[in-house]
């Protein structure tokens, strides 16, 4: 230790010690608890009245900061690994994922360009080959990992307008369109905004068909179409686990040229499995498709991938240019530039996580956890079924299951969730679907990923609703 690191940020010494200590265990309590609190947010004010001002000239020390974490912000933050979070998307990253987490953080890697994270992106890619196998797109089909689902949508898109526009100068002050159904995710119209791009949605609560896109092209105006540059379809939609007719529309994208975006942020998991990977036939015929790790593969936070049939379309749209840029480019540093396919430049090698725990365990145990989640909806579907009070919305679909608790308002299935969530037992929330006349019906939904969650876990939250 030089003197002049005596009140340096970096000192090693006793309390980096201590503090490395405290937090390794409370990391390894954390994630051996089969069973986390569940959590519940507190007011802003009522924060702050309990933990103070933490931000001072001198510091707080490391074992008040801590202490302040465990016992006031992790209990007001939600564990989205409970066994009875059902809502939205959870997730339940695998331990080992979580460990290695920590490991990607303390290898301080740049994950943008080979020449500084070869060793980073040479595992992140054997995971990435991995994910591509499941999709069965051609040799030389390739991806990076993002930060999530909209990221990756992001990516695709600019590269599918980019591509567009190459292909015909005319284009490039024509406002692109990118043609989706009302199922697609709220980042696809928000992605949309930010390419600048219009949106159009296929009116279709089921799957979108090969016969909705041809009727939709058939009615457009030539100069609407002239603008059209890309479809994207749902492999397995957020409200629902619907996914869309992939291979009808790969058809109609491959005759018409159009490229043909698939988002499978959350249903991307089950092409694991031997259940439900024909539903996602066609998806080999894709030209971009999403996946999110930190969904249904089990990764902590944050996880995404976009991968491309041709990855050089997602170099020509992607690659930043910079004086200081140009040695990562060089032959004498050549390899792989996650920074080349994604808007993303500096990285973290998200993908490492991941990585880790596919190499530890197998591929097998991923299909399995998978393959259980969909058997848990099934699960949860009979029950529904079998309850007098309780009536499938419609029949489940991947881990989605959509149902109503007959003679329920909205403003019951409102209480129910806050009363639940409150009292730190389960987080279910309530959706929209809407019914056969228009009108939208508010009802329960669950969505399993944690392998973890029992059939007591659902009869336990069903009972809840008597
Ligand atoms: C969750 C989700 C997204 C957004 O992904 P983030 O990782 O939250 O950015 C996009 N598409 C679908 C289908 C999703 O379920």
């Amino acid at each position: 230790m030089t003197q002049n690191s005596q009140n340096s940020l970096h000192e090693i010494d006793i309390n980096l010690i201590e503090m490395t200590l405290d937090i390794m265990k409370y990391v390894i309590s954390r994630i051996t608890e089969k069973n986390p609190k569940l959590g519940y947010f507190k007011s802003e004010e009522d924060l702050a009245a309990m933990v103070g001002k933490t931000i001072t000239k001198e510091g707080i020390g490391g074992e008040k900061a801590l202490n302040i974490w465990k016992e006031i912000l992790a209990p007001a933050s939600t564990a989205i690994d409970h066994p009875r979070h059902l809502a939205f998307v959870p997730a339940a990253p695998s331990r080992a994922a979580i460990m290695f987490d920590l490991v990607a953080s303390a290898s301080s890697i740049h994950g943008a360009y080979w020449m500084e994270g070869a060793g980073g992106i040479f595992a992140e890619n054997q995971a990435m080959q991995w994910l591509v196998s499941l999709t069965g797109m051609p040799n030389g089909a390739f991806g990076v990992f993002t930060s999530g689902g909209t990221t990756a949508n992001l990516s695709a898109i600019v590269t599918a307008r980019e591509n567009w526009r190459k292909h015909n100068p005319q284009n490039q002050n024509k406002k692109g369109l990118v043609l989706t159904s009302i199922g697609a995710h709220s980042s696809i119209k928000a992605m949309a905004q930010v390419t600048d791009a219009e949106i159009m949605l296929i009116d279709t609560e089921e799957s979108l068909t090969e016969a909705d896109l041809r009727k939709t092209l058939s009615k457009m105006q030539p100069e609407t179409r002239s603008r059209l540059f890309a479809i994207v379809a749902t492999g397995g939609t957020t409200n629902a686990g619907i996914i869309d007719d992939l291979a009808g529309i790969a058809q109609v994208c491959a005759e018409q040229k159009i490229w043909f975006h698939i988002d499978a942020a959350y249903g991307g998991g089950a092409l694991a499995t031997d259940t439900a990977r024909h539903l996602f036939n066609g998806i080999e015929r894709a030209d971009s498709v999403t996946i999110d790790p930190h969904k249904w593969l089990f990764s902590p936070y944050d996880c995404g991938a976009v991968i491309y049939k041709n990855p050089e379309l997602a170099k020509q749209a992607h690659t930043q240019e910079g004086s200081y840029l140009e040695i990562f480019k060089d032959k004498g540093a050549d390899g792989f530039n996650p920074s080349d396919y994604q808007i993303q430049l500096t990285r973290r090698v998200r993908g490492l996580p991941l990585w880790f725990s596919l190499a530890m365990h197998g591929t097998e145990k991923y299909k399995k956890a998978v393959e259980r989640g969909i058997e848990l909806a099934q699960i949860a579907g009979t029950k529904i079924s079998r309850n007098e009070k309780l009536e499938l919305v419609r029949e489940p679909s991947l881990s989605c299951v959509l149902f109503r608790r007959k003679n329920w308002e909205p403003e019951d299935y409102r209480q129910w969730t806050y009363k639940n969530h409150k009292e730190g037992f389960a987080l279910v929330t309530p959706t929209k679907w809407r019914k056969k006349d228009g009108s939208f019906e508010t009802c329960a939904r669950f969505c399993f990923i944690n392998p973890d969650t029992t059939p007591d876990d659902i009869d336990a939250i069903l009972a809840t609703m008597e």
